[in-house]
């Protein structure tokens, strides 16, 4: 069955060429999948042209394509033990997180099904009664999606649902690594009525591809979500064409915990569940991960303790295993960077307190299992401290006041999220108020809505997705002066 999908077909690569996809939790392959050329991505991106150009689509009733958008949704609930599979085969995560992942995909199309049929044409008093003067919203154009691995099927949903709802055409590029559900996704919008040439599909690797994407005079809008160094690169390429351009980076998110937070038993063991699953989850590839803990110094040697605790009783194995509660890193290339992580930590003077290395369980030894990992001690001066870890190991710091908590928090190029633990309401609010990140969450940490916007402050990108604003990077504003 070929993978790609230009102007309505389903075709293979153009050089014949196909990439496996590794299962990570032992090694092995799950299928070969096409890999296009920088010409098919060409081919691609001018398919999405013409079917914008025509104008059918772009200016098709809005009602169209909200019930393409429930469609969708419907689809994905119809599929979703196929695609769970499929998505945890790719990227190591469980099974029941790859459920919860389509769970909030549907929820995503559906909100955006909503927010599409609302008219959102705004009328402006000009001063003069004989002027009509309104402002329309219209779809920006040609869109190239690009994801990453981590949450690959809840990723570029999170651009597709928000591009269909505004009339957009586009270009699906998921990461060479995890294609599999993007593949599944495609699938189930030409089968809820997506016309030819509106939605296209690429797989291949960004470094092969990234040009024919994205430095390509016939894209009105780049939509990447991804790590900084590319999004960087994508941007510059970009700016040379005036491509509008929303960019979601990474993170170095720091969890603070107040003493008043753990004042019970009840409580204390609460926030160590709280900050241990912040960042053990999907073993630490998540953008918003807690990795960088901050505590209060009154607290700090027990609350350290019971987080070592916790990270040795994680039960890490295969995603499709029911007793698995974690899975294991996405490649070779994870578990590489991860030894690399631990070796700089030590060598910058951070106590490792437990992991540190794979597991020494022979059932796991083909696989990019790494053990969930603490490190104490550590400074805001520390590489490991700063660098994104996009793994399963956390930095704990010790604050005394208020104000050091809140500066260590902001002590980031990121701004994607935080966390913050404390029984005081008013300092939750100046906390919230005080930290520069695009979420904060309060005696809770790691949830969102498709009604709230996501996205970061500083280098952790720039525009937002979901809610209404993400419905708005992929519309132009267009005022209409009617004096007839
Ligand atoms: P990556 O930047 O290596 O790759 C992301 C995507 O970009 C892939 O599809 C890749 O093939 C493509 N790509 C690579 N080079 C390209 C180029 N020159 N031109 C065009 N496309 C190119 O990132 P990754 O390793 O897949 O994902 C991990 C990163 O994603 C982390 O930094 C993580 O924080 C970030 N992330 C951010 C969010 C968010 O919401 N802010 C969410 C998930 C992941």
């Amino acid at each position: 069955m070929a993978d790609l999908l230009i102007g309505g077909k389903w075709v293979e690569s153009g050089s014949g060429a196909t990439r496996d996809c590794i299962n990570p939790a032992d090694g092995s392959v799950i299928r070969p999948v096409d890999e296009a050329t920088p010409d098919d991505a060409r081919a691609a991106v001018a398919a999405a042209r013409t079917a914008f150009d025509d104008g059918a689509w772009s200016t098709s009733p809005v009602a169209d394509r909200v019930a393409i958008l429930y469609r969708i949704a419907d689809l994905l609930e119809r599929d979703k033990q196929e695609i769970a599979r499929a998505e945890t085969l790719d990227t190591g995560k469980t099974l029941a997180e790859s459920e919860i992942d389509i769970d909030d995909v549907v929820a995503v199309f559906r909100y955006y099904g909503a927010l599409a049929a609302v008219r959102s044409d705004r009328a402006v008093d000009v001063g003069d009664p004989a002027v009509i003067s309104r402002v329309v919203a219209q779809p920006v154009g040609v869109c190239v999606l690009i994801a990453p691995w981590n949450y690959p099927l809840l990723q570029i949903s999170w651009k597709v649902a928000p591009a269909i709802a505004a009339g957009c055409t586009m270009v699906l590029k998921p990461s060479e690594v995890t294609p599999l559900s993007t593949i599944a996704l495609t699938r189930i919008l030409e089968e809820a009525g997506v016309p030819d040439g509106v939605v296209n599909l690429v797989n291949g690797a960004g470094s092969d591809l990234g040009a024919a994407l994205t430095d390509n005079p016939d894209v009105d809008l780049i939509s990447f979500t991804g790590g900084l160094r590319t999004g960087t690169v994508i941007a510059e390429s970009a700016a040379e064409h005036v491509s509008k351009v929303v960019v979601e980076l990474g993170g170095k998110n720091p969890h603070i915990v107040f003493a008043d937070a753990c004042a019970t038993d009840e409580s204390f063991a609460a926030s160590v569940d709280q900050v241990a699953t912040g960042v053990f989850l999907h073993s630490g590839q998540v953008c918003s991960a807690g990795t960088r803990v901050i505590v209060e110094a009154s607290i700090a040697d027990r609350f350290v303790d019971a987080l070592v605790d916790r990270a040795r009783t994680v039960v890490m194995g295969p995603g499709l295993d029911p007793n698995s509660r974690t899975g294991p890193l996405v490649s070779q290339t994870q578990l590489d960077k991860m030894i690399d992580f631990v070796r700089l930590g030590v060598d910058e003077g951070a106590v490792l307190r437990t992991g540190g290395q794979q597991p020494d369980d022979p059932a796991l030894g083909d696989g990019y299992f790494f053990l969930p990992t603490v490190f104490d001690r550590c400074d805001r001066t520390m590489s490991i401290v700063q660098t994104e870890t996009f793994g399963p190991i956390l930095t704990v710091e010790r604050f005394d006041t208020e104000e050091q908590a809140l500066t260590l928090g902001n002590d980031t190029q990121y701004g994607l999220a935080a966390g913050v633990r404390t029984a005081d309401p008013a300092r939750a609010d100046r906390m919230a108020r005080g930290l520069r990140h695009g979420t904060v969450w309060i005696n809770d940490f790691g949830y969102y809505t498709p009604a709230a916007e996501w996205g970061g402050f500083g280098k952790s990108g720039n525009g937002r997705e979901l809610g209404p604003s993400g419905l708005a990077e992929y519309q132009e504003l267009k005022h209409i002066w009617n004096n007839t």
